[in-house]
């Protein structure tokens, strides 16, 4: 009966805002399944980061992509394959040039499937924003890393490795400072565990504090996170901090052979407490899982 309705999750171009010479981002109004979208101009090209999701949305980023780039060339890359961040690529086929990291190609054409079914059922409305999906073909799939010149600006397209997902994919502007981090930071959120054993367990609470690490040394100057409001490289030491906690309070539980059960209740209690004011804590207990099952892989059989 009052039954929770997902907010229709639509891209609003009008919002976008200035981050730097020729870099804005069409911020996400803290809308679940909006992400941030990036838009990084150079001389002759103009490179696109995330698609909304489904196809309506995805045709109001082109379009403003499109009269932004004002005759220059169009790029599209995505940060990881997640249905909010990548499922209106094809809308781009034959007017950009769709770029991705292989291990995302691989998720697209792998996981996308399942994600699309599980989406569709998250509600009416984000159903209706994937009505008219279809798969999209990257046109570009490099290795290592990528560096995409757009005229007088480089822009560092790298993979992180498996972290929130397989194929996850950081952006950088250096001239400007600025990272597109996807779903690997949060802003004023948990960090958003896709545990969902036995369908995708591709997700690593270890891995992802290694890949934070490496983020936070990077230091730059402005962060724009998956979701929540853009802001500077103190996010990158809060979602780094936050997931060491969760992984020490969830192994210490682990090591004194607590149930799977009550770890994630008493974690999760201290997490809320911890961070009052941030959303999404029902991943806590999904991070927990995680974490659970990566203590078992380092410490087999527990103690
Ligand atoms: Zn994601």
């Amino acid at each position: 009966m009052d039954e929770f309705v997902m907010p229709d999750p639509e891209v609003r171009v009008e919002g976008a805002r200035e981050l730097a010479r020729d870099l804005v981002v069409i911020p996400d109004r803290g809308v679940p399944l909006v992400p941030n979208i990036g838009v990084i101009g150079g001389t002759h090209s103009v490179l696109v980061v995330e698609t909304g999701i489904g196809p309506g949305n995805a045709g109001e980023v082109l379009a403003f992509a499109d009269e932004y780039a004002k005759g220059r060339r169009l790029y599209l890359t995505t940060t990881h394959f997640h249905p909010e961040h990548a499922f209106g690529a094809h809308v781009f086929a034959g007017r950009a040039t769709f770029l991705v990291n292989r291990a995302q190609a691989e998720d697209l054409r792998v996981k996308g499937p399942g994600y699309l079914e599980m989406f569709r059922g998250l509600g009416e409305t984000v159903a209706r924003r994937l009505a008219g999906f279809e798969p999209a073909v990257p046109d570009v799939v490099y290795d290592d890393a990528y560096d995409l010149d757009l005229g007088g600006r480089v822009v560092r397209l790298r993979p992180t490795g498996r972290a929130h997902s397989k194929g996850d994919q950081v952006i950088t502007v250096p001239d400007a400072g600025v990272m597109f981090t996807g779903d690997l930071v949060e802003a004023g959120q948990f960090a958003i565990f896709p545990w969902f054993p036995p369908h995708d367990t591709d997700v690593s609470g270890t891995r992802w504090i290694t890949v934070m690490e490496r983020l936070a040394a990077e230091r730059p100057r402005v962060v724009v996170p998956g979701h929540g409001e853009v802001g500077g490289p103190g996010l990158l030491a809060d979602v780094r901090d936050y997931l060491r906690l969760l992984r020490d309070e969830t192994w210490a539980r682990r090591d004194s052979a607590m149930s799977e059960e009550s770890v994630a209740a008493e974690v999760a209690a201290l997490m809320v407490e911890r961070h009052p004011e941030w959303s999404g804590q029902e991943w806590i207990e999904k991070g927990v899982g995680c974490l659970c099952a990566e203590h078992q892989a380092v410490r087999p059989g527990g103690r």
